[in-house]
């Protein structure tokens, strides 16, 4: 077997170990979907496997910045949600109920703002692919015309959505009814608990960039929309 095979091999061992990238592809996002399908029963709330290899978004994001950012950050979020559910009513729970049960109460900030990390998280991993970005075709070409006048509109808007979040944050594209929205969110907070559906996010807490941009944000940004925003995954979104 030559060496290109084998790669092939473990390409496809990789992708059928994803459940979370499965179920992107089937179907509209849902961690609690994927995550059943590895973890039939017991604690649904794990890491998902990343969609793609830690260097496949190089040179927009670099492998150094997804080893830390998915490694220890999102890794950690996971962690502290199992730990602040344990021995309580949220055990069995799903992501997204502990997520909406636990928003806007004080007393659950803690576990809300960890396990809201955690979906987040891996939503905007999804949110990327290699090779995306750029106008879409299709459906949601019309919806982008319809709902911000034109694509440069919508991305004005959603750009300067993530650069004039104060401070740490993510930025959404999101459906309300049959209109796209562009909306920011400070720290964890979610379009879940609102009744919009998250199309596709940016997270532009300083951790997301900074290894490979410093301070210059903005262009971060821009690499995300003309270079990673994966436009297939906003469509399956779509309700
Ligand atoms: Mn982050």
């Amino acid at each position: 077997m030559s060496q290109r095979l084998i790669t092939e091999v473990d390409r496809r061992e990789f992708l059928a170990r994803s459940g979370i990238a499965v179920a992107a592809l089937a179907a509209p996002f849902s961690i609690g979907v994927g995550s059943a399908r590895s973890v039939e029963a017991g604690a649904p709330i794990s890491l998902p496997p990343l969609p793609y290899a830690q260097n496949a978004l190089e040179p927009s994001i670099s492998a150094n910045t997804i080893s830390f950012h998915y490694g220890r950050h999102h890794q950690a979020y996971v962690n502290n949600t199992l730990k602040l559910i344990a021995g309580t009513e949220f055990e069995k729970a799903s992501l997204e109920d502990i997520v909406r049960k636990t928003a806007g109460k004080p007393d659950s900030a803690g576990l809300f703002n960890n396990a809201a990390q955690v979906y987040n998280h891996t939503f905007y991993w999804n949110s990327m692919k290699p090779g995306g970005g750029g106008e879409p075709g299709g459906a949601i070409a019309g919806r982008i015309k319809d709902s911000f006048g034109s694509y440069q509109k919508f991305v004005e808007e959603f750009s300067n959505a993530a650069a004039t979040q104060f401070g740490s944050g993510w930025a959404w594209l999101v459906q309300e009814g049959a209109r796209l929205r562009v909306l920011k969110t400070a720290n964890a907070e979610t379009p879940i608990t609102m009744s919009v559906q998250p199309l596709i996010t940016i997270d532009v807490w300083e951790h997301a960039y900074y290894l490979d941009y410093q301070n210059r944000r903005a262009d971060y940004i821009k690499a995300f929309v003309e270079k990673l925003l994966h436009w297939d995954f906003a469509v399956k979104n779509l309700v």
